[in-house]
């Protein structure tokens, strides 16, 4: 009896001790943020004004009067105000295209094949004789005559070097003929499988090569060197950290790449996070499935443990592989560019060496041959296991019927909502108008239980996730049309969507413990905005300026202030 009374006293004792402790001594943070509109996503959706971090991790979120009372910093940062989220992660997107796009040249936005030969013109001046001139993001619907254009444009701007254009999809190449002779490309030669060469009335290949054929091209270019990935990865790196994105799902990347990933991290030179997805079978893909998954690198900031796959092409191109014909091209349903055996055994084998796959399908043939497959290989799996949480990457178009076996299944639906409202001047014309109900459809796959991995397919649209979070709520383009969204009934609301591009893609890359929210013990992973995006006019989403981004507790980037002249 007496001693169950002690027992009680001493609880009692140490409760008052303990509480005594935390009201009175400061506990160290390395870095305080106060005055901010703190977004938290955690299960109460809590909106707090303060946080403590300590060393890469958060320490506490709270109020300004709880954090400024119970912890010493070194830094204390006033936030003024600002809106603050957990740091953006773009679920799926190139990093060294996009390097390349900042160091090619340019052709986003061009409209005629006339602007594009000046400017190849001009920027082969740079060049000596015989140098690869590469450039990217032409898009035909975007000129008066929508039509692929052909190799003698090219010919005549530049005539002394080898021009590759890559077409905004990354799914077609226009070329010169110097390109096309280097690849000893002629009349003899066969489209092939899985590949289209648009021809001339001669039959001669006209210039424009589409999906698997783009690899004629391509195999005769010479190969990045680590330096010049370096350079590339470096200029993409720095424009993720600028527009507020700790975190990049980089679909497609090979030894050469992480190598160069690896010596940026451990020279503390990679501003942020990369979940690596290997692009394929082949070397890469040999070399990891012997070593096993890589997860975590340099104290978190760079993993591999999964494997990209494609089973068709893009909508664009009408490479996407359809149930039915296009509706704007008879007789043409697109391709497919792997065989279903060939498919099935790589996802075999990634199940066996516990590797996630994420699969290209665009069009609703492409996402049911990949959700069938992915059903046979799973239901193989013994029960216990965790969910591999396989993803479909683009998931654009599907069969009505195929819109709840994401949930059912676990198959993650990675989507880029900025690929809505770049497509929807186009798309109905390719899809015709029942089709286009289930494409694009952020609300029937959420309705249904899905998960959504948001990302923004950079550089096929822009790295800016805010771009995303625009038309993920609006599907409107940026000038606001159409004016209540284009199939608006599919929008996300505001909070979907930060989920989709922080805690969802967290958890399509297994990270949900460590990140996607703002809470105690996370890591420090936090993107700073000028204004509040969950209440502001949804045309101000567009002009809300990234003002600091923070990776693992450092400040990776810092809007400039700046300052009157008197
Ligand atoms: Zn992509």
């Amino acid at each position: 009896m007496t001693q169950k009374l002690l027992g009680t006293l001493f609880v009692i004792v140490a409760i008052a001790m303990f509480y005594y402790f935390i009201t009175t001594t400061y506990r160290e943070a390395t870095m305080l943020l106060i005055n901010g509109t703190v977004y938290t996503f955690d299960q109460q959706n809590t909106v707090a004004q303060a946080i403590a971090i300590r060393g890469n991790r958060i320490q506490a979120v709270g109020s300004n009067e709880g954090l400024v009372q119970h912890y010493q910093a070194d830094t204390v940062i006033d936030l003024q105000g600002n809106t603050v989220f957990p740091g953006f992660i773009d679920g799926h997107a190139h990093i060294l295209s996009e390097g390349s796009r900042l160091h090619d040249l340019d052709l986003v936005g061009t409209t005629s094949p006339q602007q594009i030969a000046r400017l190849v013109q001009e920027h082969a001046k740079q060049f000596g004789r015989g140098q690869w001139i590469i450039g990217r993001g032409w898009d035909q619907n975007d000129w008066d005559v929508k039509e692929f254009p052909t190799h003698e444009i090219l010919d005549r701007a530049a005539p002394d070097n080898p021009v590759l254009l890559k077409r905004i999809d990354g799914h077609a190449v226009w070329v010169n003929k110097q390109a096309m002779e280097r690849a000893k490309i002629g009349s003899g030669t066969q489209d092939p499988a899985g590949g289209k060469i648009y021809r001339d009335v001669n039959g001669l290949p006209s210039g424009v090569f589409v999906d698997n054929a783009m690899d004629l091209i391509y195999s005769v270019v010479p190969e990045l060197t680590e330096e010049e990935i370096e350079t590339r990865l470096k200029l993409a790196l720095e424009e993720c950290a600028k527009f507020g994105v700790t975190e990049v799902h980089d679909m497609g990347v090979d030894l050469k790449t992480i190598n160069v990933y690896k010596k940026l991290i451990d020279r503390d030179e990679c501003p942020i996070r990369i979940y690596g997805v290997i692009g394929g079978p082949g070397e890469t893909w040999d070399h990891y499935r012997n070593q096993g998954r890589e997860i975590g690198y340099g104290g978190g900031m760079l993993t591999v443990r999964a494997i990209k796959l494609f089973i068709d092409g893009a909508l664009g191109s009408r490479g996407a592989a359809l149930v039915e014909e296009y509706s704007d091209d008879p007789g043409n349903r697109g391709l497919t560019i792997d065989s279903e055996e060939h498919f099935e055994a790589m996802c075999q084998q990634a199940l066996e060496k516990g590797f996630q796959v994420c699969t290209h399908a665009i069009g609703d043939r492409g996402n049911n041959i990949v959700l069938n497959v992915y059903d046979t290989v799973l239901s193989r799996r013994s029960s216990n296991v965790e969910s591999p949480r396989w993803r479909i990457e683009h998931a654009q178009v599907l069969l009505p019927s195929d819109v709840s076996r994401f949930a059912q299944r676990g198959v993650l639906a990675s989507m880029q909502p900025t690929h809505a409202t770049s497509d929807m001047y186009w798309a109905e014309a390719r899809l015709g108008p029942e089709r286009i109900k289930y494409a694009y459809a952020w609300r029937s796959l959420i309705d249904a239980g899905a998960i959504i991995v948001g990302g923004s397919d950079f550089p096929v649209e822009g790295v800016n996730p805010l771009w995303g979070f625009y038309a993920a709520v609006t599907r409107s383009d940026k000038n606001g049309y159409p004016q209540d969204g284009w199939y608006f009934e599919q929008k996300m609301t505001r909070e979907e969507t930060a989920r989709c591009f922080t805690r969802w893609a967290a958890y399509g890359g297994f990270e949900e413990e460590n990140k996607g929210t703002i809470e105690p013990g996370k890591l420090a992973d936090l993107t700073v905005l000028s204004k509040d995006i969950m209440k502001i006019p949804v045309m101000e989403i567009l002009s809300t300026e990234v003002e600091m981004t923070i990776v693992g507790g450092n400040i990776v980037y810092q809007k400039a202030v700046t300052t009157q002249v008197p």
